[in-house]
């Protein structure tokens, strides 16, 4: 743990595995109750220097994080893999994408704008300044175990907040490597704490702290409704970032070879382990036979293996529950008429979580698979005949993070991207993301955005009037 700028070691220890090997990677310390209490405190602290600086001064600190960052992007890439098994370069990519967040923040952190308002009466003026909310609580999950924090730390410090971020446990190397970056950077003491131990325990005093401000969640929405709830009692701000359940709708008129390309990335990167990946595949009747065939001879192509190696395209699941839905998910599908066109089982000559690539046909609506988040690399396929019918059924979830589709036909892409009730949507593209722009989800899948204008969930609004009468 790194609290008040002193790096801490406990007695307790958990053991972190490599997913691709089973072999323990590293040994990390658990804290306390105690020590969350330690980390408000710090952060609590620290806030009135914090939000003192100006925008320019804490933007030359995240400057240097971001650059540091790419210094270390080898490193990093490789502990991000170690710790959760994706690819080598869905590793890397990771990592840039952490600094992009630092880089654009870094950015942003000059530009946190008020309002003059022209006064309705004579003798007044008035203005709104933006404010930082305070101290920050920010909980993220094992998938992506750097660029989660990055997404939430940069903004929240560009805007003058101060932090604890507590990772998953299965995977808190990569948060740890981080928080040497920040110390090298000499980020004032107390700005950042890093609080590791066991969710629940450690989680619940940052949940009930009137200090903490703001709770920051990616996960499940599961636990995001909790954590929710819980925040309530002190009328926290939260953010959730939650599960998704994504449609990839392929239209008739669709350039096909991309639309398979797009399925292969979508699906298949990060061992499908990503909340925009891809749930529901549905494809228009006329072109179905052809586009399974087409995905099958694709996906068999894939290599599954340790995400260390350059080569590997899909690497292992997190643990043995992972492996164990995804088995179900299959199984159910299958029981109830679905049939299996490529994979379908763990991947057996290897000790690690290893699952085949694996695609479904003739799935429908009354399966497991089409409304519960699978996580793992399954991909479904639906068979559609219209328009109206696909958005019916694409919207017919409680998610909505992302939704994707090809089609040629510009004034479809304008219909459906308007009528699909997801916060991202990707018309002809697989990967709809930037830092630039906001990722977030409608409906069950969150609250608030990041990326983009995700400042402004750092900040708070305070109204001034001024009586010069
Ligand atoms: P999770 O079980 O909800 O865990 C997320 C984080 O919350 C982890 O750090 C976890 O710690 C912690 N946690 C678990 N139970 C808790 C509790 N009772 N109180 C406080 N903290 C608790 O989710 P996950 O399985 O790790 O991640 C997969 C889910 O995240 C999927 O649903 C996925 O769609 C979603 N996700 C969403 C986004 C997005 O941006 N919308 C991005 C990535 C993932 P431990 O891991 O140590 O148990």
């Amino acid at each position: 743990m790194y609290i008040n700028n002193e790096w801490i070691v406990t007695d307790k220890k958990l053991k972190v595995i490599n997913p691709s090997t089973l072999e323990v990677f590293a040994q990390i310390s658990q804290g306390t109750k105690d020590h969350a209490e330690k980390t408000i405190q710090a952060a609590a602290d620290a806030f009135d220097g914090w939000s003192g600086l100006t925008g320019l001064e804490r933007s030359i600190y995240l400057e240097k994080v971001a650059s540091k960052i790419l210094e270390k992007k080898e490193i990093l890439a490789q502990t991000i893999t170690k710790e959760m098994g994706k690819a080598i370069r869905n590793a890397r990519y990771e990592v840039e994408s952490t600094a992009s967040f630092f880089k654009w923040f870094a950015e942003e952190a000059r530009r946190t704008y008020g309002e003059v308002i022209p006064s309705p009466k004579q003798g007044k003026r008035l203005m709104e300044i933006k404010q930082p909310v305070g101290v920050v609580a920010a909980i993220t999950p094992w998938n992506f175990p750097l660029s989660m924090g990055a997404r939430k730390l940069a903004p929240a410090l560009a805007a003058g907040c101060t932090v604890i971020l507590r990772p998953s446990n299965a995977s808190p190397m990569s948060a740890i490597e981080l928080f040497k970056i920040f110390e090298e950077c000499e980020l004032p003491k107390g700005v950042v704490n890093l609080l590791i131990g066991p969710a629940g325990e450690v989680t619940e005093p940052l949940l009930e702290s009137n200090e903490v401000r703001k709770i920051t969640f990616t996960g499940s929405t599961e636990i995001g409704k909790e954590l929710a709830n819980k925040a309530t009692n002190t009328m926290k701000r939260i953010s959730m970032e939650l599960g998704g359940h994504a449609p990839y709708i392929v239209f008739e008129d669709a350039n096909l070879k991309a639309a398979v390309e797009g399925a292969l990335t979508i699906k298949f990167g990060c061992a499908g382990q990503q909340c925009t990946s891809v749930n529901r595949f549905y494809v228009h009747e006329k072109i179905y036979d052809e586009f399974v065939e087409l995905y099958k001879a694709a996906t068999s192509k894939l290599v599954v293996q340790d995400g260390l190696s350059e080569s590997t395209d899909v690497g292992p699941l997190i643990n043995e529950k992972a492996i164990e839905k995804v088995q179900e998910h299959i199984d159910d599908a299958l029981v109830k008429g679905a049939v299996l066109v490529a994979g379908g089982k763990r991947v057996e000559q290897t000790k690690g979580y290893f699952f085949e690539p694996t695609i479904i046909r003739d799935v429908t609506d009354n399966m497991k698979i089409s409304y519960e988040e699978t996580f793992g690399p399954v991909a479904p396929i639906f068979k559609f005949s219209d328009e109206k019918e696909v958005l019916e059924r694409a919207n017919n979830t409680q998610y909505g993070l992302a939704a994707y589709f090809f089609t040629q036909d510009l004034s479809r892409a304008y219909r459906v991207a308007e009528k699909l009730q997801f916060g991202i949507i990707g018309i002809n593209d697989p990967y709809p993301f930037a830092t630039e722009g906001s990722f977030g989800g409608f409906k069950e899948s969150g609250v608030g955005r990041e990326g983009g204008h995700g400042i402004s969930e750092y900040l708070e609004t305070k109204f001034i009037s001024t009586n010069i009468s």
